[in-house]
Formats: C-alpha cells, structure tokens, sequence
C-alpha cells in the first residue's frame, strides 16, 4: 500500500509534525498512573495556554477542563446536551454550518432553543441578541462560535458575552478552529464553556475533545444530560477523581496530543502560533489575489484560520479537476461550504508556513495557465502577474 504525501490546509484534519506522529507508535495501557498522569497533565496545560490556570496547587480555581472522546461535533453536542435544561432556553448565533449544527443538536435532543441568524459574511450583533433577550424573556444560555470554519469569518465575542451576563445567562462558546491561535479571554469575556478539539489550531491528531468549564457551572449539571456517553458532567467527575477517563480513551491521539502541547509551548503559545497563521493567510491571499482569486470575506472579518476563495471572473473552474491536480503536487485543499456563492477554501493553520503558502499560490497558478483554459472549454487565462513560489 502507498501512503499518499502531501500537506493538509484544511482545518482539521491538519498537517501535523513528525514527532507528534511518532509519539503514536507506542501501545500505552490506560489503567495506570503513567496514564493518568498524562491525563492530568494535558488537562493542566490547556487551562494555563487558555489562561486559567489555579494561581498555586492550593487554589482550585475557576475554571476546570474535561476531555471527551470523539470528534468536535461530540464535544458541542455534549455540552448542549448536558448543560441546557429542559425547563432552559437557549439561544443560538448561526452565521455557518458550524452555528446550525448547534440548532440540529438541540433538535435531536430536544433542547429547547431560538436562533439568531446572521449573513455567512456578517458577524452576529449585540443589538440582535439584546433582541432576542426581549423577545424571548426565558432565555436561559446563548452559544456562538467564535471562527465559523464554513466560511472563515472570525465572530467577535465580548460583544455578545457581555450582553449575556447581563441577563445573567450561562455563555457557551465553540472555539473550535480558533482555540491556541486566536487570543480568547475566557475570564474577561465571562465564557462559562469553551469547546475545542485535539486536531485544530493546538496541532494534534483528531480523537477527542475538550470543554474548558467554569467550574460553578459544570457542578450545577448533575441531572441535566440526556445521554449516557456524551453526559460532560460524570466524564468530568471520573476524570477529575484521578485522572482516568470514563470508556476506553483513544491512546496514541492522547499521546501524540501531549507531544503537540509541548511544541505549542515550545513554539512560543498562542501569539507565536497565531502570527504564524496570521502570516501563512496574508501570503495566501495576496498569491491568490494576484492571479484573479477574490477572497469571499472582507478583510476587517478574515479569521487567519481558513480563507474562502471566488473563482477568477470568466474563468471555468472545476474543483475537483483543480483540487486533484493540487494534490498530485503536494496539498490538499478544502471545497466550499456556501450555497449562495461558487467558492472553495484554503486553510492556513496546521505545520505549514509561508514557503507552503506561496508553493501551493504556484501550483494554483499553473493549474490556471495550464489546464483551466481548457476545463469547460473557456478561453485561455490571462494571469499577467508574477510566477509565485
Ligand atoms: C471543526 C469544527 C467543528 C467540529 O467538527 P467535526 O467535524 O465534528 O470535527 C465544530 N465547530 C467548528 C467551528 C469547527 O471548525
């Protein structure tokens, strides 16, 4: 069997580094302290990178995290399912794909929930929630996610949160594609629950989830989980009695995700990964600009995690002629996730850099001067810029 090569930029999977593959090549038994105390530490690093970390072992601190198995989806659902009440209401800001699986969570477990819906290229407003809040006095909890993946659009949260607390209702965040890359104030901006996974921005590979809770909350959720693997609060309680996980934890996804900590920190944390990001993106856009691609958000919106491309005018493109002739050449580029606009995407995040970027700008463009002329029988493309990478 050949093993393809090539990078990933798509968020998630992502392209990770050889030594975070390699630590997955051990058997690790999961009842021991060994485990555990990998367990534990993993859990201890991700309040300190989201900057809660207890001030000294004496202090319990507010906030305390839960590991859960599965992919991101699980970890939204767990939280939904397991905090929100029936006698709740929750109230949901969807500009994505990401914010209406949230609505489709709470209708399989029959949350009660309004949404508020904003343009893919908009960001959710204060004003709209206040309004919500106004229509819908029993509004009990409001969720948001903060980079809607679908499009890449980074939502701004303290707005939102602030308006939130001060109807004194609990706020969940999906920070999935953002956490480890895009500074987030969780005491700041009063988040109750954070959810985010193994395989995005903090560079491990996909297996399990984490939900950073405000421990106040969390203990006040006994009785509201309406399913048995995905109640947060007894994965939380297994888990904080000794650092065992509740079933039978991905092993070699904990171990490689321990390994991928370590290099966070080493790499220099949150605004060392994210100016990487930032910088991959910058270099993206403007290779993808220059040979005619329109990026599909405004620039004040841009998340540097995933970018949304238009196709150059009068050019016919196919993607998926394009994307198998990207790929034979070393990356591996994601579709588009929008309805109302051909479009397809890039990430930016994962162990890639700018030399990647600029490398991938000058695949696209040979595939424009020497194929997509030809793709649907158009004319032949004019790209008139520079040769990049
Ligand atoms: C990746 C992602 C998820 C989770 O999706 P899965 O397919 O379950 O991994 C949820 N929300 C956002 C914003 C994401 O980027």
């Amino acid at each position: 069997m050949s093993t393809p090569r090539y990078k990933l930029l798509t968020p998630g999977p992502l392209t990770t580094t050889a030594t975070v593959k390699q630590a997955m090549l051990v058997d690790h038994c999961t009842w021991d302290d060994d485990y555990k105390s990998i367990t534990r530490d993993i859990r201890r690093r991700l309040l300190a990178i989201a900057g809660v970390a207890p001030a000294s072992p004496a202090d319990p601190g507010t906030y305390t995290t839960v590991l859960l198995q599965g992919s991101g989806t699980y970890g939204v659902e767990a939280v939904l399912s397991s905090v929100v009440a029936e006698t709740d209401l929750l109230l949901i800001c969807a500009n994505g794909a990401y914010g209406e699986r949230m609505v489709e969570i709470c209708r399989w477990n029959a949350i009660p929930h309004v949404v508020v819906r904003t343009a893919h290229n908009s960001v959710p407003s204060a004003d709209a929630v206040e309004a919500a809040f106004a229509d819908h006095p029993g509004i009990t909890h409001v969720a948001m996610v903060h980079c809607e993946t679908t499009t890449g659009i980074l939502n701004e949260v303290a707005p939102i949160s602030a308006v939130t607390r001060a109807h004194g209702a609990t706020f969940i965040l999906d920070a999935m594609s953002s956490f480890g890359a895009v500074p987030i104030d969780l005491t700041g901006w009063g988040i109750d629950y954070l959810i985010s996974s193994a395989n995005k921005c903090l560079q491990g590979v996909p297996g399990f989830v984490f939900v950073i809770a405000r421990t106040a909350a969390l203990v006040a959720t006994e009785h509201i989980a309406r399913s048995l693997s995905l109640n947060l609060y007894a994965q939380w309680q297994a888990m904080e009695a000794d650092g065992k996980w509740r079933f039978t934890s991905p092993t070699q996804v904990v171990l490689a995700f321990a390994q991928a900590l370590a290099e966070f920190v080493e790499e220099g944390g949150v605004a060392v990964r994210g100016a990487r990001y930032a910088e991959n993106q910058r270099v993206l856009t403007a290779g993808m600009s220059a040979l005619g691609f329109r990026p599909w958000l405004d620039r004040a919106v841009q998340s540097p995690i995933i970018t949304t491309f238009g196709y150059p005018e009068g050019v016919a493109v196919d993607f998926a002629d394009m994307y198998g002739w990207i790929k034979e050449r070393g990356y591996a580029i994601y579709p588009g996730k929008l309805t109302e606009a051909d479009t397809f995407r890039i990430g930016s995040i994962g162990e890639v850099d700018a030399d990647d970027m600029r490398a991938v700008c000058g695949i696209v463009g040979d595939y424009l001067r020497e194929r997509a002329g030809s793709v649907g029988g158009g004319d032949a493309v004019e790209v008139g810029q520079p040769q990049l990478g």
